[in-house]
Order: structure tokens, then C-alpha cells, then sequence
């Protein structure tokens, strides 16, 4: 067999959570929530497999549900968004995001990748024949540097990924790069994955801004969310896509042969749920308190905060404390300090001397304390 993906190993998420379980370590690195999901959810589910929704749902999603997400989205974005054709649920956000680079990328496509970049997006390229083209961040603001941006994009451009709030880093974008990216595309063919995944864990006042908030954008965007992240229920795999009704088109060819449809109950339960917008309004200060919590309590520790406004994540900076590599130095805290982290290094393809880490606060209080705790006495 030639591998199509011959740089890929076991992803980093798989790897630091067997670590952390194999030494019994409290696990800050895979983002996923330690506390219950909403119950009301998971009886609504329980209802909808009871009430007979067991069967294949329709292969873009279950109306009401799509209904209900087109509502969502003129409520929070002001977007005017057909159900019928411009909204796709998938088996979660990863599916979706890696369903729209299948449906653009032709071999040799350039993609501009921002780093550091959620570790799916490169793979997703790769096994397309297209090609990425890599742009750093810039530290520690990990805002995008766009006259790089205008530099890098060349006829072969074909897609710009952007995330916001941004995993691993938890900067966000603001009006004024939605606008640079509005003018970076114009008059192009360009096309945009939004991964918006964490649309709402977004904290001090800072407004979200959505690809939906900009009709102009979203005629050449795919822009990808996930329900898993909004609910505490990350290992129900259920998300959505939405774009303009003729790449929605093209997007649905290619998913109509892959899952071909999306969990059937979760999707039922879920149309009914949604109608709870606090439930999706106060995450962000749910999780502000968190982030806030996790770095009072962190102060004893030596590892120096950067700013995060969003996502679950907080990174640290060590470079003083230590010259590890941030992948060594990861293992090591998890074997003999048992913290499992993730190692920022992940996130890049280009090299470089990355001695940051990235802690998920998505915890109970108790969680985050004795992971403090053990932080401080290894320090
Ligand atoms: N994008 C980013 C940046 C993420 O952190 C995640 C979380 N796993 C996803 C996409 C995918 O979400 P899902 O679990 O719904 O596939
Ligand atoms: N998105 C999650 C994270 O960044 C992990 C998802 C996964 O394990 N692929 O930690």
C-alpha cells in the first residue's frame, strides 16, 4: 500500500489521553468537558428513540432541526439562511470541515493554513492532492499577519481555513480582519472554511464575528459548527455545515456518498432543545469563569499565561522554567507530575521552538485544583 497520508501518525489528542490514563494523570490535554451534560438533552433523546426515530434521517438533516439553526442564525448573525438549501447537519464539525475541502480542492490547489492550525486541516488538504501554504500567527497575540497573506496568495490559491475562536490559542477574529479577508477574496475564486466550532465559548464582551454576518463572504464560504462542543456532549459527533445554496450543492454530493445521513435521535432531541437559547447563551461566561478560576489558580505554578478570549483552551508559556522541547516536556509532566497537556508543536507543520502548552479548562473546579496543585509541587 502507498499511504496517502505518509507524515500522519496517531493524532496528539489520542496519544497525550492514553498517556494521561496509562499514569493516572488528571487530563488537560484532549478538549472535551469533565462535567454531566444538560440531562433535559439526554431525555429528549431518550424520548426520540422511544417515540420511533430510529431510522435514516434525510441525508441533509432533519428539517425541524435545520429549521431551528436557520432561526439561530439570523437571531444571533442577522444571516438570511434557507433550511432547505443551505444547511447540512453532519456527523460532527470534523466531518463537515473535511467534506468541504473534498468538495473544493483539485491536486495541486494552493490552501493558506494559518499556524498553529487545528491538526485536521493539513490531512484534509493532503489527501486531496492539494497543497498547503503555511502562515504563522503572530506571537503571542496569535493574530494574522494579512500583508503575509497578500504576499502568499497566488493563482493556485483556491482556500483560506480560518478558525475562530481558535483552537489552540483562543484568539479571535475581529470586524477588521473580516474585512481584510473581504478584500483578500474579492474578485477571486477563493473559497473559505470557517471552522466556527466555538462560536460560543467566547469571553470578555467579545462579539463572535461569524462568516454569517457577511453575505459577501459566505457566497465563497463553508462554514462549519459543532454540537458536541456547544452541549458538553463532544462524543455525540453531531454538527452542520452552511454555505451558499450552489456550493451546498456540491458539498452534499460528496456527503450523500460518505455518511449519506447523521444520527437520527440525537438530531430529533436536538430540534427541540435548541429552542433553550440560554442554554448556548451563557457558555461564554460559564467558561470565562473557568479560564479565570484556572488562572488564578495556576499563578504558583511559574507557567506564564498568553491571552485567550475563546475556545476551551488556555496556553502557557515554560521557556523560562525549562529548555524542553514542548513534546518532551509534555510527557514528562504527565508521567511525573500527572498533568496531561497538549504540546503547541502539534499544531505546526513548520519547525520551530514552540515551548507552549496548552491546557483545556472545560473541567469541574476539583479537576482544575488538583492539577494546580500538582503543577505547583512539580515547579
Ligand atoms: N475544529 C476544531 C478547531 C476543534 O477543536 C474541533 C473539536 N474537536 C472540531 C473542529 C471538531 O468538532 P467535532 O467534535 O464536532 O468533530
Ligand atoms: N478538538 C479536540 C481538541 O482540540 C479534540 C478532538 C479530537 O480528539 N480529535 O482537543
Amino acid at each position: 500500500l502507498i499511504s496517502k497520508l505518509p507524515d500522519v501518525g496517531t493524532t496528539i489528542f489520542t496519544v497525550m489521553s492514553q498517556l494521561a490514563a496509562s499514569y493516572n494523570a488528571v487530563n488537560l490535554g484532549q478538549g472535551f468537558p469533565d462535567f454531566p451534560m444538560d440531562s433535559q438533552l439526554t431525555d429528549l433523546v431518550n424520548k426520540a428513540m422511544k417515540n420511533g426515530f430510529n431510522q435514516y434521517a434525510h441525508t441533509s438533516g432533519f428539517m425541524p432541526l435545520r429549521e431551528k439553526v436557520a432561526e439561530k442564525a439570523a437571531k444571533l448573525y442577522q444571516a438570511n439562511i434557507n433550511a432547505d438549501t443551505q444547511i447540512t447537519i453532519t456527523p460532527g464539525g470534523t466531518y463537515a470541515i473535511y467534506t468541504a475541502i473534498t468538495t473544493v480542492l483539485q491536486p495541486g490547489d494552493e490552501v493558506i493554513v494559518f499556524e498553529p492550525a487545528y491538526d485536521s486541516y493539513v490531512p484534509n488538504i493532503v489527501i486531496n492532492g492539494a497543497v498547503p501554504v503555511f502562515i504563522p500567527l503572530r506571537y503571542p497575540s496569535y493574530s494574522i499577519p494579512w500583508e503575509e497573506v497578500k504576499q502568499k496568495v497566488s493563482p493556485k490559491t483556491r482556500m483560506i481555513i480560518i478558525n475562530s475562536p481558535h483552537n489552540p490559542t483562543g484568539s479571535v477574529l475581529s470586524a477588521d480582519d473580516m474585512q481584510q479577508l473581504q478584500d483578500v477574496t474579492r474578485d477571486t475564486d477563493i473559497f473559505i472554511v470557517s471552522d466556527e466550532v466555538y462560536e460560543h465559548l467566547i469571553f470578555d464582551n467579545i462579539r463572535h464575528e461569524s462568516v454569517l454576518r457577511y453575505p459577501e463572504l459566505l457566497e465563497r464560504s463553508f462554514v462549519c459548527f459543532s454540537f458536541g462542543k456547544t452541549y458538553h456532549c463532544t462524543g455525540w459527533k453531531l454538527g452542520y455545515c452552511i454555505s451558499s445554496p450552489a456550493l451546498m450543492a456540491e458539498f452534499r454530493k460528496v456527503h450523500q456518498f460518505n455518511s449519506f445521513s447523521s444520527n437520527t435521535p440525537v438530531q430529533v432531541a436536538l430540534a427541540e432543545f435548541l429552542q433553550y437559547e440560554e442554554a448556548y447563551l451563557s457558555l461564554g461566561q460559564f467558561l470565562q469563569h473557568k479560564r479565570d478560576y484556572f488562572l488564578q489558580l495556576m499563578e504558583p505554578t511559574g507557567f506564564k499565561p498568553l491571552p485567550s478570549h475563546g475556545s476551551y483552551f488556555q496556553c502557557f508559556s515554560y521557556g523560562h522554567m525549562t529548555d524542553m522541547p514542548d513534546r518532551d516536556f509534555a510527557i514528562k509532566l504527565t508521567k511525573e507530575a500527572g498533568v496531561a497537556t497538549i504540546p503547541v508543536s502539534a499544531f505546526y507543520r513548520s519547525n520551530g521552538d514552540h515551548k507552549v502548552l496548552r491546557f483545556c479548562f472545560a473541567k469541574k473546579a476539583s479537576t482544575l485544583e488538583t492539577a494546580a496543585k500538582r503543577l505547583a509541587k512539580a515547579a
